[in-house]
């Protein structure tokens, strides 16, 4: 480990302290493990445990389909057709990845996609196939080869949560419980991680209850509502990073956050997101003037890496002073009918796709970084796993390649799933109990959650957004940190209090990293240091240790990617 690159005074405040109970008066449910999200990654490693044996309990914040993976539309990839091959897959991964994929993780992962495919098929999920009765699989930026299977073309992740869902609901060791909002990860006294403190129990109280376990995985998904602008659905604020981060784990990458080129950008409408398989069916990117812009930005235009049209789709909206770009479906041949979706809902506000363009813009769309973790989620923190889009493995290096969050997360619950049975379990864990709550003050000066959470996504995405400058990112460390001092004292002990919390020391933790990071690399975009340097090959870790929190610097384990032989690749 090397040294030190920053440090800062230590502020993780838990919500905790706010829940106004002595803990020993709280209700304790036990059992093997407790899985935090009920998404492909969670779900994938409560079915895994409990088919070897374990006694499990899910818990999630909303209802259990409520998670970022029932809205993935574009697939999920795996080598599995004709002149595919793991290792193609994986060479197209790591090319993507920006320098700082881990090969060793990258070919474990790719190498498993098809049995665990066949795993998914097995539970009963349906797939979109081709006249010939075999998968139909599509090709998406970055990936060589047609390698992404999907479901009613664009409804994958609907898909995947329901068979999940279905297999999860009838598991005899499985207890779910739904609406329940973990707050902080519960250590013994050996500082290994043993259960949960949590609000609620599945029955809509808003009670505080404790959970017991031999050991806790987080698989709470990514934190895209920290930004004015994302794709993300409003579960996601960063509590399984936060939480862990709180309990003394190390988190890595923090500061790559993917965007997505192309969301609606409509006021009062969610930012649905257009896939690039509109750009890939010939719509163009114009702005207010009607002028085209792509091509003369990169030689694939529209269909550039997704980190260059997001760039380049803002630098567009400064330059012509306007808050959104459009996307022209107008050379696309019967695009009503060929997006009926997207039609659908441009409709619903008065827009004809076929004739109309649609307003456009970036948002945030997928957390690179996360929770420091192995292959199979193992933590820096005993009896805690991370893994789905809460963890950061080295997976998809600098930048995310389509399609592969899914598989990620199903590859790794299985995984993490057989590494948890497989360890003895026997010994109890009895976690220390947190210090006696202390109900929230009263200061005449109530806490408006609305206008905090307003406050920190607009300045997160002004200021640690697609383009960032050392002023900026070091003046939004400052703020956050003066608002997390105060949200220790004021606030409800509540689901809402809570991931304020937790998005305001996540955020600033994103934006510390961003600044630490003196380079652009992969969804990394520093204007005051346009360049990749060859010496920040590394992956950025962010710690406690003794009192302060640190970040540190870990190189990559695998060498630089050269580029692949493409000519014996299928085109
Ligand atoms: C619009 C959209 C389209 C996408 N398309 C694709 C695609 O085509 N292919 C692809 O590979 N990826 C895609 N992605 C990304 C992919 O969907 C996610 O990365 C992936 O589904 C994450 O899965 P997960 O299991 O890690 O977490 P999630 O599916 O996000 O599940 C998180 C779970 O954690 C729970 N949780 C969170 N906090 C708490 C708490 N405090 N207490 C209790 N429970 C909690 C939530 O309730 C939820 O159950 C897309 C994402 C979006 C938003």
């Amino acid at each position: 480990m090397a040294d030190p690159v920053a440090t800062a005074p230590l502020r993780p405040c838990s919500p905790l302290v706010r829940c106004g109970q002595l803990p020993r008066s709280l209700p304790v449910f036990r059992c093997d493990l407790l899985v935090v999200g009920s998404g492909i990654a969670g779900l994938t490693a409560a079915l895994t445990a409990a088919e070897e044996g374990l006694h499990v309990m899910v818990l999630c914040k909303g209802r259990l389909d409520e998670t970022n993976t029932r809205y993935a539309q574009g697939g999920l990839a795996a080598a599995i057709g004709p002149g595919d091959h793991p290792k193609f897959h994986a060479g197209d991964t790591i090319q993507v990845g920006g320098g700082l994929s881990e090969t060793d993780v990258v070919e474990a992962i790719t190498a498993d996609a098809p049995g665990a495919v066949e795993w998914l098929l097995g539970l009963g999920m349906r797939v979109d196939r081709d006249e010939t009765g075999s998968v139909a699989l599509s090709r998406e930026g970055g990936h060589k080869i047609a390698r992404i299977l999907h479901c009613d073309g664009t409804a994958t992740g609907l898909e995947i949560q329901r068979v999940l869902e279905v297999a999860a609901r009838s598991h005899p060791r499985i207890d779910l419980f739904e609406q329940t909002t973990v707050v902080d990860l519960l250590k013994d006294a050996e500082g290994r991680v043993g259960g949960v403190a949590a609000i609620g129990n599945g029955s809509g109280s808003e009670r505080p209850v404790l959970y017991e376990s031999a050991a806790v995985v987080l698989a709470s998904g990514g934190g895209g509502q920290i930004y004015r602008e994302t794709t993300n659905p409003e579960l996601a604020t960063g509590d399984g990073l936060a939480m862990a981060w709180r309990a003394g784990a190390e988190l890595q990458d923090l500061e790559f956050v993917q965007f997505h080129p192309t969301t609606l950008y409509l006021a009062g409408a969610a930012r649905f997101l257009i896939s690039e398989v509109v750009r890939g069916a010939g719509a163009r990117l114009i702005d207010r003037h009607g002028r085209r812009f792509m091509p003369e930005i990169h030689p694939d235009a529209e269909l550039a890496p997704r980190d260059v049209v997001s760039r380049s789709i803002f630098r567009r909206m400064i330059e012509i002073g306007d808050t959104h770009v459009y996307l022209d479906l107008s050379a696309v041949p019967d695009a009503p009918r060929r997006f009926p979706s997207l039609a659908r809902i441009a409709r619903v506000f008065g827009i004809d796709i076929g004739r109309e363009p649609l307003p456009v813009r970036p948002a945030v769309h997928y957390f690179i970084g996360g929770v420091a973790c192995d292959l199979r989620g193992r933590t820096s923190l005993e009896g805690l796993w991370a893994i789905g889009e809460c963890g950061s493995n080295g997976f998809h290096g600098a930048n995310r390649m389509g399609s592969n969050s899914l598989l990620e997360g199903l590859v790794q619950g299985r995984l993490a799933g057989r590494d948890i049975a497989g360890r003895d379990l026997s010994r109890p864990r009895r976690f220390l109990l947190p210090a006696p709550g202390r109900a929230p003050e009263d200061h005449g000066a109530a806490l408006n959650l609305a206008d905090m959470t307003y406050s920190l996504k607009s300045l997160m995405w002004r200021q640690a957004g697609i383009v960032r400058d050392g002023d900026g990112l070091r003046d939004a460390v400052e703020r956050i940190s003066a608002w997390e001092g105060y949200l220790a004292r004021l606030g409800p002990f509540s689901r809402a209090g809570v991931e304020i919390v937790n998005m305001v020391q996540v955020a600033r933790l994103i934006a510390w990293c961003a600044l630490a990071r003196e380079e652009s690399r992969g969804a990394h975009f520093r204007a005051d240091f346009p360049d990749s340097k060859p010496g920040l090959r590394v992956h950025s870790r962010v710690r406690q240790a003794d009192g302060v929190a640190e970040i540190t610097t870990r190189p990559v384990a695998s060498p630089a990617p050269v580029p692949p032989p493409s000519a014996s690749r299928p085109a």
